[in-house]
């Protein structure tokens, strides 16, 4: 039977700052590579949203989050049931925070989230800008890297735990070390760069999580060498 992936990408127009989308191209790439057939649905907004294998939402200024935290509220319980099934999300920067149950920005009004993790945000006073080294015990190597560029100071509840502690850079406040969040197969993180293009162990991690198997390796002899060139570059 021909392996196949369904991936949602949520609101492409709106969220996709730093380039994101290199997220959804990496997965594509890896599955494709490795003969398993990948749909990638563009979700935008005032479109109804079935269920996927992988949910994938990138970073945005406040005002685009503001757009997206109405429409999602909609799908809010769908999504959750999505989550509770055990489907795989992954979360970027203002996506992730709006994964969580709110996003309280300098100005104006609480953007609310979808409560997929345990986790809120407050702007704060300072912007968190520049490269990021992670350690996680959730892949090997245990390092992730990527680009931070956030004032949004997110804070972990509960079951939900951080993907890492920071080797160097802010991650999710700048104070307690913890960088990204997990519950079930919801992952968020402040790593732009983008992500999983860095970090393609992390990518096979939440493939095989999808696809409910283990995956033959790759050559990513350059993908490597890349990952290691950035671990605790400043
Ligand atoms: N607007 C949010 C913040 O500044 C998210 C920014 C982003 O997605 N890069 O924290």
């Amino acid at each position: 039977m021909t392996k196949r992936l369904r991936i949602a990408h949520l609101y492409p127009k709106l969220l996709n700052i730093y380039g994101d989308i290199g997220n959804i191209i990496t997965l594509k790439y890896r599955t494709e590579k490795r003969h398993i057939e990948t749909v990638v649905d563009n979700i935008e907004l005032g479109d109804c949203i079935e269920e996927h294998d992988i949910y994938f939402i990138g970073g945005g200024q406040d005002t685009q989050q503001i757009a997206v935290s109405n429409e999602l509220q909609k799908h809010k319980g769908f999504l959750q049931a999505e989550r509770d099934r055990g489907a795989v999300f992954l979360g970027i920067c203002g996506g992730y925070q709006l994964m969580g149950h709110y996003y309280k920005p300098h100005q104006g009004e609480e953007l609310k989230g979808i409560s997929l993790l345990d986790a809120y945000t407050i702007a704060g006073s300072k912007r968190f800008i520049g490269n990021v080294t992670v350690k996680t015990d959730m892949v090997k190597p245990n390092t992730l890297v990527g680009f931070e560029n956030h004032s949004g100071l997110t804070y972990l509840e509960g079951e939900t735990k951080p993907i890492g502690l920071m080797l160097s850079g802010n991650g999710n406040n700048g104070e307690d070390k913890t960088e990204g969040a997990r519950y079930k197969n919801v992952f968020g993180t402040y790593m732009h760069g983008s992500f999983l293009p860095k970090n393609v162990h992390f990518a096979d991690f939440l493939l095989e999580l999808a696809l409910n198997e283990q995956l033959e390796p790759l050559d990513d002899n350059i993908e490597n060498l890349t990952h290691e060139s950035l671990v605790m570059k400043k």
